[in-house]
């Protein structure tokens, strides 16, 4: 199914995968108004925010299951952990370019969760996680983006975003923590910002996990009710529950005006966990193949070499 990247450049200035077209390749078209160029392949069930157009977050099915067993569902996620596994092995090797993996969420959308179920059995060394919480005085001191840049994956490695640079158009609108106009100029500096990632070769898939207000009222229970949850259960986020309109109204506006062709927001129904882990899986796995790395050529001779006594 999938094409070759065109030749393989040698020196640091890697072809952009999401970007710039590569002599030869024509990826099948993965729907809707993605870039043609893009590797980009989200999986059947997750809904792409197409770009440009106003996208209405309240008319997403949280419960939706694509009419899948559940069984299935968590062996077919074993799976595709193994492509996974494998399609990392290259993409380290091949130490070329990037893959970004962005999850945003409201309050027990499962961030945490998926994150431990998709990516488990992936090399430790060619994967990073970073976690943003209340910016710290120092990062308060310098531009919105700085931190989170500082974290982006290098060459050869998967990034795992657990929140990203979009607190800063969702907390930070819900509890006004700027002038209304600082945070409505983010939006554009976001979509630059994740432009410049594309162009230097770091693929961004950035998943919303969509979750209904009944799912979290009853994932807050089960941590108030169980005492081996109850380390996860903060007394802040029932004060954050009664913003959840506010909430939802900010990641709307997120998705509609961050979607864009170089990185789309995609829309993971997340009411069931194994629907959620699955799809998530799928896409990555999907993605890193149509990403195509390559183990780097052998030197010449390698094969005529023997290890001296
Ligand atoms: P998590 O909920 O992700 O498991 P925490 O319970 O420590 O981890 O929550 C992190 C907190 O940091 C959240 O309340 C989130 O809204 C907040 N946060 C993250 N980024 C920002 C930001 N840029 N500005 C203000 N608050 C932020």
């Amino acid at each position: 199914m999938t094409k070759k990247h065109g030749k393989h450049h040698h020196g640091h200035l890697a072809t952009a995968s999401g970007v710039t077209k590569s002599p030869g390749s024509s990826h099948p078209a993965s729907g809707g108004d993605s870039d043609p160029a893009s590797p980009i392949r989200p999986a059947e069930g997750i809904l792409t925010v197409p770009p440009g157009e106003p996208f209405d977050l309240a008319g997403v099915d949280a419960d939706a299951d694509g009419g899948l067993d559940k069984d299935w569902a968590k062996e077919a996620l074993r799976e595709q952990r193994a492509r996974i596994e494998t399609l990392q092995e290259r993409l380290y090797a091949e130490r070329r370019r990037s893959l970004l993996l962005v999850f945003q969420a409201i309050d027990t959308g499962g961030k945490d969760g998926t994150i431990r179920a998709v990516l488990q059995g992936v090399n430790p060394q060619g994967c990073t996680v970073a976690s943003f919480k209340v910016p710290s005085t120092e990062e308060m001191d310098h531009d919105f983006l700085w931190r989170y840049h500082q974290r982006t994956p290098g060459r050869g490695m998967i990034g795992v975003f657990n929140r990203s640079h979009y607190e800063d158009v969702l907390v930070v609108r819900v509890k006004g923590l700027v002038p209304d106009a600082v945070w409505q100029s983010r939006y554009g500096l976001i979509n630059d910002f994740e432009r410049l990632l594309a162009v230097s070769g770091t693929t961004v898939l950035k998943f919303f996990l969509h979750i209904s207000k009944d799912e979290q009222k009853a994932r807050l229970q089960a941590r108030l009710d169980d005492p081996e949850k109850h380390w996860k259960f903060d007394p802040a986020d029932l004060v954050e529950r009664k913003s959840w309109d506010a909430y939802q109204a900010a990641f709307g506006d997120a998705l509609t005006r961050c979607s864009t062709p170089h990185a789309p927001w995609l829309v993971v129904p997340a009411n069931r966990k194994w629907f959620r882990n699955l799809v998530i899986a799928r896409t990555i796995a999907d993605t890193l193949e149509a990403m195509d790395p390559q183990f780097p050529e052998a030197p010449k001779g390698i094969a005529d070499l023997t290890v001296p006594d």
